[in-house]
């Protein structure tokens, strides 16, 4: 007999993100008055710019404070529209665009409109914490392919044609990688859709961080290589990362309609509209000024080269150069299975990061999170004397494991 405290059965292999919980350990630490540096979350640290906000406090001023249209106001849909077109090099309507409570609601949504109970999901690790596990609470079966280091943490087209199977559903693909920072490049990406087209997947697109990359590394879009791969394509982006508005909540899909209707219907029973003035903040984003997005890149990119030097001066470290996105994954491992002072022994990234968190002072996210065992995530949307303190404070806390 059940109790009536019961909970679904569905939650059972679910664990909560370590995103989120490493980013809330280093604020309570911090608000205990422990100087902690939290190198935790994958958040800008830039205010949103004056004139997003500007456009939300004006429409505050005339009342917008009501429900709209589940898919999100027409005004928005049709900038999302324009410039996903634009990116794309393929026509988006409007009406194949659903606006949602940010690009996780979105990728949730699009999970429970195509998984059957079984159904597989390839996904390359290391992979952004949250996408097995909202493959296993929309009843499917996430199917983990490794990438390597060698290859830049791209998967091999070869390696995913080997772990398709009749229940294969879709491959994730994000460029630029969270946590790698990997961007995948032409001619990867064609060799992916060369399977996907040959295999009949669907590619969905996990682009929150496309405007994030840097040096000589650009971002292609696989929906751009042609009719046939756009018709097979879901794209997932938003304003969180590129704006610096994580916390207004506005992520979108743009893809074939009768996805775009299927996650209508369950947003439609579920959260209905994304926030109203949060729709509003993000058409002045949108069709605002951008030269903000230029200026915050550039300050990624100085923090990314800074802290990758000084990770790599850390002897045992190995760090690839990250491309996009905003954070550094190099290789812990060497520190795994070490002593520490007070004596305990480290058996993993796990307990190594929680060692570093409360002994060293500085948050880091474990790799096993990402499917990565042994590496570490740091992100560097942080402030450049945060970066200095915060890896002298790693350097000297690995130098005193034995
Ligand atoms: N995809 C990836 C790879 C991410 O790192 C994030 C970060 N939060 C998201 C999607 C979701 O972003 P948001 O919900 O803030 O739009
Ligand atoms: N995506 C960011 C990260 O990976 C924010 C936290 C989350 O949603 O997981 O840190």
């Amino acid at each position: 007999m059940p109790t009536p405290l019961k909970l679904a059965s569905r939650l059972d292999p679910i664990l909560p993100s370590i995103t989120l919980a490493v980013t809330a350990k280093a604020a309570r630490l911090k608000a205990e008055g422990i100087d902690v540096i939290s190198f935790g979350a994958g958040e800008p640290d830039f205010d949103t710019p004056d004139h997003i906000k500007e456009a939300a406090r004006k429409g505050l001023d005339r009342g917008v404070a009501k429900y709209t249209d589940v898919a999100g106001l027409l005004p928005l849909r049709k900038a999302i529209a324009t410039e996903l077109s634009r990116v794309h090099h393929t026509a988006i309507a409007p009406e194949e665009v659903l606006v949602s409570c940010g690009a996780k609601h979105s990728l949730y949504n699009l999970f429970i409109a195509l998984l059957d109970p079984g159904d597989e999901v390839i996904i390359p690790a290391p992979y952004w914490v949250s996408y097995p596990d909202m493959v296993r609470l929309a009843g499917g079966h996430p199917v983990i392919v490794e990438t390597s280091a060698a290859d830049d943490f791209a998967v091999r087209a070869d390696v995913v044609a080997s772990a398709v199977t009749p229940r294969t559903r879709a491959i994730v693909l994000n460029t630029p990688s969270n946590p790698t920072g990997a961007v995948y490049s032409r001619t990867q990406i064609e060799a992916l859709a060369k399977i996907a087209l040959e295999r009949d997947l669907l590619v969905i697109s996990d682009d929150i961080y496309r405007s994030l990359v840097y040096g000589d590394a650009q971002y292609v879009s696989i929906a751009a290589l042609g009719p046939e791969m756009a018709k097979r394509t879901v794209l997932i982006d938003g304003v969180s990362k590129t704006y610096a508005m994580t916390g207004w909540r506005i992520g979108y899909t743009a893809g074939p309609p009768a996805i775009i209707k299927a996650m209508n219907k369950i947003q439609g029973q579920s959260t209905s509209n994304a926030s109203h003035i949060a729709q509003v903040a993000t058409l002045a984003a949108l069709t605002g000024p951008q030269e903000c997005v230029e200026t915050m890149r550039r300050a990624f990119d100085e923090r990314r080269l800074e802290m990758l030097s000084l990770l790599r001066a850390i002897p045992g470290v190995t760090c690839r150069e990250p491309k996009g996105a905003f954070y550094c994954f190099p290789d812990f491992s060497a520190f795994v299975g070490k002593r520490t002072p007070e004596g305990s022994i480290l058996d993993d990234d796990v307990q190594l990061c929680d060692w570093l968190v409360e002994v060293g002072k500085v948050a880091v996210v474990p790799g096993s999170g990402f499917g990565a065992p042994g590496h570490v995530r740091l992100s560097y949307a942080c402030g450049m004397p945060q970066i200095r303190e915060g890896v002298a404070r790693l350097a000297q806390s690995v130098a005193r494991l034995s």
